[in-house]
């Protein structure tokens, strides 16, 4: 087992917890969809287990070990974290937001090699024609593949990502989800928070929903029914199917 959690416990505030009593896991190169409604506790989770936050109950175990036990630049060799593009300001160019991913492997200064595992993650990602331009300039979509670039410099086994596609348009979209699924390739694990469940059903290997910080339901594509959606969402919708994948859709008449 790659990631471990068991019986989290978390509150901001005293007498108000935000997650209770969670369980999740990811297998090697398991690509796992935390999905459920704003405010269930899909960022306090992600920040809780890319040990941002520490739980007042429970472990975090990465490979076996306590996440605690790990020392700051071997963590971020297992874990890289993605967080939310939206409220982030970065007054750094493309090229150097990356290479700060190589930072756990730089003694006091990135060599040859840490520039070419950033050139080659750029173009990869199709951002080495903006190498040089700062962050801030960018829109989105790009943005946030330069964030993922930082994680993927780290050559983490795990990948720790809060909505990477919200804001995105449909290309974006699916853009960074295919960037996503082709480290599944190498073994590399991802928790992913998304709100759109048709996405998490299209690009997830298993779905953890959750509500009210508690994990509603664990498993395959049968989590993401109509009766679950239903009491964690309170929406009525309809499951149908397209091209053999399942397809969620309101059931409201408009
Ligand atoms: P989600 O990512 O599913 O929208 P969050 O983890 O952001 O959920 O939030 C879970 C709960 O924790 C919400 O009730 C939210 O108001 C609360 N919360 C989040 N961040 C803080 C904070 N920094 N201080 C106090 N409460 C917070």
């Amino acid at each position: 087992m790659r990631l471990k959690a068991h019986d989290l416990d978390f509150s901001y505030e005293e007498d108000k917890k935000v997650l209770k009593d969670i369980h999740i896991t990811a297998e090697e190169g398991e690509i796992v969809a935390l999905v459920g409604p704003n405010g269930s506790g899909k960022t306090t989770l992600l920040r809780c287990l890319a040990d941002f936050h520490t739980p007042e109950k429970g472990e975090v175990k990465i490979d076996g070990m306590d996440i605690k036990e790990y020392t700051l630049n071997e963590k971020a060799r297992k874990l890289g974290y993605v967080p939310q593009i939206e409220n982030i300001s970065f007054p750094s160019t493309v090229f150097d937001t990356v290479l700060m991913g190589r930072k756990p492997y730089v003694s006091w200064k990135p060599s040859d090699q840490d520039r070419r595992i950033v050139s080659d993650l750029l173009e990869k990602l199709e951002l080495s024609r903006f190498a040089m331009r700062e962050v801030n300039e960018l829109s989105g979509g790009q943005r946030q593949k330069v964030f993922i670039a930082r994680a993927l410099a780290q050559k983490p086994m795990i990948l720790l990502l809060d909505e990477p596609t919200s804001n995105l348009d449909l290309k974006h979209q699916l853009e960074v989800l295919d960037i996503i699924q082709q480290q599944k390739k190498k073994g590399i694990s991802s928790i992913i928070a998304i709100h759109d469940l048709n996405l998490a059903i299209r690009y997830s290997d298993r779905i953890v929903m959750l509500k009210e910080g508690e994990v509603y339901a664990s498993g395959g594509m049968e989590v993401v029914s109509a009766e679950n959606i239903e009491d964690v969402y309170d929406v009525e919708v309809h499951i149908g199917e397209h091209q053999g994948w399942m397809i969620v859709t309101p059931d409201k008449p408009l």
